[in-house]
């Protein structure tokens, strides 16, 4: 997974640091004063580091939690995000990090606590995977369980994990109803396409679904492309699964589609209402600036056009 770990000397012996060491104990260990060393050097190969990359531990100071821009689709208005981890070890194509950060070495900030401390009081919605994937590296972070403390601690908010992976096997059974697991769902074509290393679509409707039934709140988000709907096999199989008496997350007859404006892309949503926390449908989101730093990446093997 990763070729190198690099970690500030003032949280060389920090517990979790030693905990995320001892599950790498083959990797080479580098001392640092700061990871922005190492993350802002110039001269930086995006491409080569995402098949390569390092990993580094820090620790965050400063600010730590922002305001979910507005076109961020969420289900309350008042809206937040932090980023513990910056960078994904998956590589789809359209993804903003490739234009929003200056290196695919993943950093790590080991203070999750703070975060979440620093979260104003009030109901709200937080995106804790705003700059990466929730799940991908669980297993090495141990992330969950405090995010699982603090919803039970404070129930007005809604947390938010947020994946395109399916290996939720290390997850608590029935965390709080304020936690919510959430799956970016692409259609076959755009995953095969664009989105490697993540799990198939079909999988993650799969681990919806076995989620569901050990007690997860679950939403989907439906951005930031499809080519083609959802086939009708993924979705059949996933009613098979959950249409039954005990359980009235999906409707067997139920498919809407919807049409954007602009957009060639049909959405079929095999899903309907509550339980059912919420689902988004979104489009690619990137700024300008952002696009042409990603479009250069990209330009050796792009087969996406944005
Ligand atoms: S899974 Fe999400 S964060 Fe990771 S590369 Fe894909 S779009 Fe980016």
């Amino acid at each position: 997974m990763f070729q190198r770990i690099y970690v500030e000397k003032k949280i060389r012996k920090h517990r979790r640091v030693l905990e995320i060491i001892s599950k790498l104990p083959n990797l080479p260990l580098v001392e640092i004063e700061n990871y922005g060393e190492i993350f802002f050097r110039k001269g930086q190969d995006f491409l080569l580091q995402k098949k390569f990359p390092s990993l580094v531990l820090s620790k965050k100071e400063g600010e730590r939690v922002q305001k979910m821009p507005d076109f961020c689709p969420a289900p309350l208005k008042e809206k937040y995000y932090f980023s513990h981890v910056l960078g994904c070890l998956m590589d789809c194509e359209y993804c903003f990090l490739r234009g929003a950060l200056p290196s695919a070495n993943v950093v790590v900030f080991i203070n999750y606590e703070d975060f979440f401390q620093d979260l104003p009081a009030g109901k709200a919605f937080v995106s804790t995977a705003f700059e990466n994937d929730s799940l991908s590296m669980e297993n090495l972070l141990g992330f969950v369980k405090v995010a699982v403390d603090y919803a039970n601690k404070f129930p007005e908010k809604t947390i938010e994990l947020r994946t395109k992976m399916a290996n939720a096997d290390s997850l608590p059974e029935s965390p709080p109803s304020n936690l919510i697991l959430s799956f970016s769902m692409s259609d076959e074509s755009a995953w095969k396409k664009h989105e490697a290393g993540t799990a198939s679509p079909e999988r993650r409707l799969l681990c919806a679904a076995k989620m569901k039934q050990r007690g997860w709140k679950i939403a989907f988000h439906f951005d930031p492309l499809f080519d083609d709907s959802l086939p009708m096999r993924t979705i059949k199989k996933f009613h098979n699964l959950l249409a039954d008496e005990s359980q009235d997350f999906v409707s067997t007859n139920c498919y809407r589609e919807k049409k954007f404006r602009g957009q060639k892309e049909k959405v079929f949503l095999g899903v309907r209402g509550a339980p059912l926390s919420y689902f988004t449908v979104g489009r690619l989101r990137m700024s300008s600036d952002f696009r042409k730093k990603a479009r250069r990446i990209s330009s050796l093997n792009l087969s996406l056009k944005f």
